[in-house]
Formats: C-alpha cells, sequence, structure tokens
C-alpha cells in the first residue's frame, strides 16, 4: 500500500514513464520499496529511565548493485517519509550512473533534547537494531539531516564490534581518521555549485549580477552559500530553522557561518545559534518570506514539502536548485512550470553527497586513498557529464529537467531491471 509522500515521488516516475520504453515489469517493480524495517530502539537515558525510539532502514531497490542512502534524526521521520527518501535515492544513483540501489534510514527523535552521551547510546541501539538489514554488499548508510561525521564514525564502530571485524567500507560519511574520504563534508554542496555553474555558463549570466537566497543553513547549505559567496554570487537571504536573515546588497557569508560555528562549544553536536540571531542590521523574515523573495536563484535547502500548491504562486524566482531532498511537491511542479520557472531536480543537484559516499566506499574496499583534488576533480566530471546529458533529453524531448532526469535514471533502472527478468520465459511460452 503505497502512502502520501511516496505516492507524490511515484507521480514524477509516472509522468517520466511515457518518454521511455522500459517493460510493464520494471516499472511496476519500482513503484513499490523492496523492504521496509522498523525498529524499537531503547535507549538508557542520563537520569536512568529507560526511553524507547523509533527507527526505520528502507531498501527500495538494489538491481544496479548495493542500497545507499543516509540517516535523518528528525523529530517528524516516518515511514512514508523514508521509504520516499529511499525512492529518490535509487533514481539519483541511477541518474549519476553509480553501481548502486537506493535506501534511507532515519529516527523519530528531537536530537537537540539529547545530551551527547544519550545521542551516542542512540546511535549504537541504531545499528544494533538494524545491524542484519546493512552490509558493505548489501547496504551502505551515510549522514544526512541532523547526523553528521561524528555520528557515523559511532556508527561505523558498533557494526565493527557486531561483525568482530573493522568493517570501515559499510557506513561512509566517516571522520578521516576512521577511513572517510576526502571532502566528503562539502561534497553535496560542491555538486550543486558545479551544476549551478554549468547553467550559468550555458546562460551566459554573470555571478556578481546573480542574487541567491537560500532555505537552511546546515551542511549542504551554509557550504553551498560559502561557495557562491566566494564565487562572487550575491547571497541576499539565509535562514534555518529559527527563521531567517535578508540584506539586498548580500550577506558576509563567513561571518554567518563563523557565528553558527562559535555556538557549537555551548552544545557538543548541534549549533546553539541560529542564524536570525545574528545583527540588527539585517532584516530578519521567516522561512515564507523567504521563498518568495523576488532573486534569481532560490535554494531549498533544508526539508521536503516546503514550496507547494498553496505558495507555488508567489514564488518569484527564476531558477530553483533543489538542494533539500523533494522540498517542491509534484502539484506545485506542475504551477512553477506554467510560469516559466526552472526546477533543477534534486536527484541531480544533491547527488555529489552520494557520489562522493560511493568514493569512499571505493576507497575503503581498495585501501587506496585519494587525495582532495582527485576527489574534486572526478566529481565535477561526473556531475557535469550527467547534467549536460539530462539537460539535452530536456531540449529535446520538450519536457522539464525533472521528467529528464527520471526519464535518464528510468533508462539505466529498466535495463538492469529487464536484464534480471523472468518474463520472457512465459511471453515465449516456455
Ligand atoms: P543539516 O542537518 O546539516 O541542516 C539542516 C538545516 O535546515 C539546518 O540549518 C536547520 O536549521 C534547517 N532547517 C530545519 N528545519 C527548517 C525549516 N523548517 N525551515 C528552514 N530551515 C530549516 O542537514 P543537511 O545535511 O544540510 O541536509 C539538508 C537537506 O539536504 C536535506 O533535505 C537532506 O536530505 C539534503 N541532502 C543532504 C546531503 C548531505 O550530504 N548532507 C546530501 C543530499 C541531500
Amino acid at each position: 500500500m503505497l502512502t502520501s509522500t511516496l505516492c507524490d515521488a511515484n507521480r514524477r516516475l509516472t509522468a517520466a514513464l511515457q518518454y521511455v520504453k522500459i517493460s510493464a515489469d520494471a516499472a511496476e517493480r519500482l513503484k513499490a520499496p523492496k523492504a521496509s524495517l522498523i525498529v524499537a530502539i531503547p535507549v538508557r537515558m542520563d537520569d536512568g529511565s529507560l526511553r524507547i525510539f523509533q527507527g526505520y532502514r528502507v531498501r527500495y531497490d538494489d538491481t544496479r548493485g548495493p542500497t545507499k542512502g543516509g540517516i535523518r534524526f528528525h523529530p517528524d521521520v516516518n515511514l512514508d517519509q523514508v521509504q520516499s527518501l529511499a525512492f529518490w535515492m535509487t533514481f539519483k544513483c541511477a541518474a549519476l550512473n553509480l553501481p548502486l540501489g537506493g535506501a534511507k534510514g532515519g529516527i523519530t527523535v528531537n536530537p537537540k533534547e539529547l545530551s551527547r552521551l544519550e545521542l551516542e547510546r542512540l546511535s549504537r541501539g541504531y545499528i544494533d537494531a538494524i545491524a542484519d538489514f546493512i552490509g558493505a554488499d548489501v547496504d551502505i548508510p551515510a549522514p544526512d539531516m541532523y547526523t553528521n561525521a561524528m555520528i557515523m564514525g559511532w556508527m561505523v564502530d558498533q557494526y565493527s564490534i557486531i561483525a568482530r571485524r573493522l568493517s570501515p567500507a559499510v557506513i561512509t560519511g566517516k571522520p578521516l581518521s576512521l577511513g572517510g574520504s576526502q571532502g566528503r563534508e562539502t561534497a553535496t554542496a560542491r555538486g550543486a555549485f558545479y551544476v549551478l555553474e554549468a547553467m550559468m555558463a550555458r546562460s551566459g549570466r554573470l555571478p556578481q549580477h546573480t542574487t541567491v537566497a537560500l532555505q537552511g543553513f546546515g551542511n549542504a547549505g551554509s557550504m553551498l552559500a560559502r561557495l557562491l559567496f566566494e564565487a562572487g554570487y550575491r547571497v541576499v537571504a539565509v535562514s534555518d530553522s529559527q527563521g531567517g536573515i535578508f540584506l539586498p546588497q548580500g550577506l558576509d557569508i563567513p561571518s554567518i557561518q563563523a557565528f553558527k560555528a562559535s555556538s557549537r562549544s555551548l552544545k557538543a553536536v548541534y549549533c546553539e545559534g541560529s542564524v536570525c540571531h545574528l545583527s540588527q542590521a539585517h532584516a530578519l523574515i521567516s522561512n515564507a518570506e523567504l521563498l518568495s523573495l523576488e532573486v534569481d536563484i532560490l535554494i531549498p535547502a533544508a526539508l521536503e514539502n516546503q514550496i507547494t500548491a498553496d505558495n507555488a504562486s508567489q514564488i518569484k524566482a527564476r531558477h530553483i536548485f533543489e538542494v533539500a531532498n523533494g522540498p517542491i511537491t509534484a502539484a506545485a511542479d506542475a504551477i512553477l512550470d506554467a510560469r516559466g520557472i526552472q526546477v533543477f531536480p534534486d536527484i541531480l543537484v544533491n547527488a555529489g553527497g552520494v557520489t562522493v559516499s560511493y568514493f569512499e566506499w571505493i576507497q575503503n574496499r581498495n585501501g587506496l586513498y585519494w587525495s582532495i583534488e582527485d576527489v574534486h576533480r572526478r566529481l565535477k566530471t561526473m556531475m557535469v557529464t550527467e547534467a549536460d546529458q539530462i539537460w539535452q533529453r530536456a531540449e529535446t524531448l520538450k519536457i522539464s529537467l525533472r521528467t529528464a532526469a527520471y526519464v535518464h535514471a528510468l533508462e539505466r533502472l529498466g535495463q538492469a531491471l529487464d536484464a534480471k527478468g523472468t518474463r520472457e520465459y512465459y511471453t515465449n511460452g516456455i
């Protein structure tokens, strides 16, 4: 039985199916996840009480390789959301031609309410609960919202304890000292930056004449803001879960990053400070106001379902780059499309993270580690190559970039699914 966000995600699949020749069997197989695990994680709290947290891990499709996807810690995590995120991972890996399938995991928790030790016990407890479901050749987790390299370090250690052998390739996004890859922390932002720069080169537009508003100042959002700032773009607004700031002449992104980072010492894992606690020289704006600013480029980099049928008509940006997963609903897509707003889809724009995770997995399995220059060069080649092909498909077929990205991924998925299929035995009457 398909649920709401997953149904919405499936509408993109349906839209793409009319432009690509894949068998009915393959299309059917892609409509539902292969396996979904729900676990209860008991955690001994610092006051001695026991709390049970709900966790999930979904492996959507593994036809093209072991499944891959992040782990999210957030109060809104639920099965429908994790299944949808696993669906997007499947298409993202295929769009980038990575030999991987799609997965996702998460725990329903507000991690900011936990002490560092409680967070570590929760992270290790999650791995205890899903250890049989993951593995370097089976399913490889990574960080997502409110998880980071430190948490991945605890998790890979816990898995290695259970497996009774060091198993670095089971989790990516690890600290460098535990087999992480150079460039992983900035990979999502850097991948998005390469796609954005490719679009700019096509349009002949100059960074200094381009305004940007960015929702979500976390790992992906803040690093992309920094790259854009350094390349000369005018980043006029940023926000986080507390609210946003707006300065028409452009924000000084390094000082905002420094402000958020300095508050980190107050609480070991999550920033206590928020961008909206900054100087009064900036106008404070809500997240809703940020989304409707008149800018050249709008970048949602926080949560899914931010632009819906309710607010799509208020968007004034010319281009939207989806760094978050699923920030635009299918209904909103149609409205934006009709209004001529060009959307660069999540499964392409934010694929830099999983691509460098894939590099990390290769390095762990080979025991040979790459330089930062190597990582950047390979990432750029892959992002720009696939972005160009998706762009060309969109122009040839006269379809949106999102549908083109799905067509691009579907072709690869369909070929792999059909290569494994049994249907011909029946249709040939054998
Ligand atoms: P993060 O936890 O580092 O940061 C999330 C940011 O969003 C924080 O600044 C938080 O304050 C902000 N936020 C939360 N709720 C908000 C709201 N209602 N309005 C505005 N801001 C809000 O997470 P991240 O890793 O940067 O991930 C952000 C998005 O990018 C997610 O959708 C994630 O799935 C996607 N993504 C991340 C990666 C990665 O490698 N980090 C890769 C691919 C996709």
